[in-house]
């Protein structure tokens, strides 16, 4: 092993890509929800050589490599958990590498945004057919397809993977492995069920069987007209029931929504930021966020009267290639809606339809820390599920009011069979910088960091584990595994042993982002009981 084991990076990327400064260190090692151990440097490849000549070279030095996208999840999926490690930082590679209009399909490197992809294509008049998370504007190709991210063309399509053409992955020995038709020399990633589907054993991996370098994605005409439709709901069953009804008729493209209580508290905060005249200044610059602006202050206004009297809101955003065909689709859905809950304002579904890709909000109202978890059900287990989370809040309800927590409920359908219900996590605590670094600044001065908060962390970091425990017993799915989610817990011996017999295959020296779906070392929290 090499005295000064990062010469070798060095040698691959240019001594700028080798970053060592401790504070950039500190910062990529960090998620939304917390940090990981600071690693020996973020290297910063710009192509797929650089990358294949780096994971040699990381494994000659036995260095443990975390690839990070955009850095947007909060599972503690790219954390390293070892001090013998580097970070992965993909942001360099984000360049459009084709796009075939006639068949339907582009390629780009894995670190392009999905805001990016999205500006790219669009002048062709398409779109990708999963075309991105809501924190699209940092979040990435290469990490939506790893994380199996979910929600824009969710509500008819289900995940990112839905999209996934081909990747181009380099594996834990460096070698190159292009999945589809394109695997095969002179083809284009046109097609992917073509013999067993290598692209999807990709989709969801949480980066545990390679780095992506590129993707390619099905793409679809943009649609001609757009509409949307937003009801209020007396109980949480009601709502389910009408998400559903509008999920198995693949009625809204996404279908997004929360409980009232936490729109309340949202909406004080959008009254109150829409009062001060340092975001005003801020909105008139931008004609884009003006007009998300005054759909969020019509929202605060509006909201109040319909806020008072309901408990959820739901959000069905529709699409069709014409007006006539959206017009016939919002009347379908409005008589299944309208059975059980109130059309109200649609100004949170016309703002997200009209910005899909704001600044990530890393931060909850209040400048409050957040941990957003999530369980995949079927539609048929959902109010179960949500029984027992409720119960567990009422239990806790004294607990979280001494540690400064709150808790809400966030659901979005995903595809026709299931729908994805999110308990959000906010706490009083601290900011770290990734927090800092990532809210706009304009927010970031109309809110202050809580106190430290370390009893309140811990007791959030137990209510996880124990949140997670009970979507386990419920019989849940989960995107975005991470380091979080028990995706091998009780599976039979078939199916571990594939998995491992997968990992062992793509990297063999367990140097690719490990403990990722809870391979090669154990996941934080997920450590066997002593
Ligand atoms: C405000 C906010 C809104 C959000 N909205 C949504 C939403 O609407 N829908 C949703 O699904 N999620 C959402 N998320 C969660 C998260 O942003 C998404 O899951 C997103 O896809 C993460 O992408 P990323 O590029 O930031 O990945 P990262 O956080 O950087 O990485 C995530 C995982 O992917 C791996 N990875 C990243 N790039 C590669 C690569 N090239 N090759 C191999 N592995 C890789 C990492 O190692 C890690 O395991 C949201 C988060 C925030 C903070």
């Amino acid at each position: 092993m090499a005295a000064d084991p990062l010469d070798g990076f060095r040698d691959i990327l240019g001594a700028d890509h080798v970053v060592t400064a401790a504070a950039q260190r500190q910062l990529l090692s960090q998620d939304v929800y917390r940090a990981g151990t600071v690693p020996l440097a973020v290297l910063r490849p710009d192509s797929t050589a650089a990358v294949a000549g780096l994971v040699r070279h990381a494994r000659a030095e036995d260095i443990a490599l975390f690839v990070r996208g955009g850095g947007m999840s909060y599972t503690d999926a790219y954390l390293p958990d070892r001090e013998r490690a580097a970070i992965v930082d993909l942001g360099r590679m984000d360049r459009i590498r084709a796009i075939e209009a006639p068949d339907l399909h582009a390629t780009a490197e894995a670190g392009c945004t999905w805001a990016a992809f999205d500006a790219a294509v669009a002048p062709h008049g398409l779109r990708a057919r999963f075309w991105g998370p809501m924190s699209g504007s940092r979040a990435t190709l290469g990490g939506g397809m790893s994380q199996g991210a979910a929600t824009f063309g969710s509500g008819i399509h289900g995940t990112s993977a839905s999209a996934a053409l081909a990747f181009e992955v380099v594996l834990g020995d460096g070698s190159v492995l292009t999945t589809g038709t394109a695997g095969a020399p002179h083809h284009a990633p046109f097609f992917r069920a073509y013999g067993p589907d290598l692209t999807g054993l990709f989709t969801g991996d949480a980066g545990a069987l390679g780095i992506k370098t590129a993707v390619s994605l099905q793409l679809e005409p943009r649609p001609g007209a757009k509409g949307s439709a937003s009801f209020a709901f007396g109980s949480f069953e009601a709502m389910r029931a009408a998400v559903s009804e509008v999920s198995r008729h693949g009625l809204a493209t996404e279908v997004f929504g929360v409980e009232t209580a936490l729109a309340r508290l949202a909406a004080g905060e959008a009254a109150l930021m829409t009062d001060l005249r340092a975001l005003w200044a801020v909105a008139r610059a931008q004609p884009g966020p003006l007009a998300a602006l005054r759909q969020a202050a019509r929202i605060a206004l509006a909201g109040r009267r319909f806020l008072a009297d309901s408990t959820y809101i739901a959000n069905f955003l529709c699409e069709a290639a014409d007006a006539p065909r959206l017009a016939l689709t919002l009347a379908q859905l409005r008589r299944i809606v309208r059975a059980r809950g109130t059309e109200v304002a649609n100004t949170m579904a016309a703002v997200v339809q009209s910005t899909p890709f704001p600044a990530p909000m890393v931060l909850g109202p209040g400048g409050r820390r957040l941990l957003p978890l999530h369980v995949i059900l079927p539609h048929s287990r959902v109010d179960a599920f949500h029984a027992a989370f409720d119960a567990l809040r009422q239990r806790e309800a004294a607990r979280m009011a001494e540690h400064r927590a709150l808790a809400f409920v966030v659901f979005a359908g995903v595809g026709p069979s299931a729908l994805l219900y999110e308990p959000v996590i906010y706490w009083e605590d601290e900011w770290p910088e990734l927090h800092r670094a990532t809210m706009p600044p304009e927010l970031l001065a109309l809110m202050q960091p809580g106190a430290a908060n370390p009893a309140g962390r811990a007791y959030v970091e137990a209510l996880r584990v124990e949140i997670i425990e009970l979507m386990l017993a419920h019989g849940g799915a989960h995107l975005q595994i991470g380091r979080a989610y028990p995706f091998l817990r009780e599976r039979p011996a078939p199916f571990t042993s594939m998995v491992h017999a997968l990992k062992q295959a793509t990297d063999p020296g367990n140097l690719i982002n490990p403990g990722a779906l809870g391979l090669g070392a154990p996941a934080r929290g997920q450590e066997p009981a002593r």
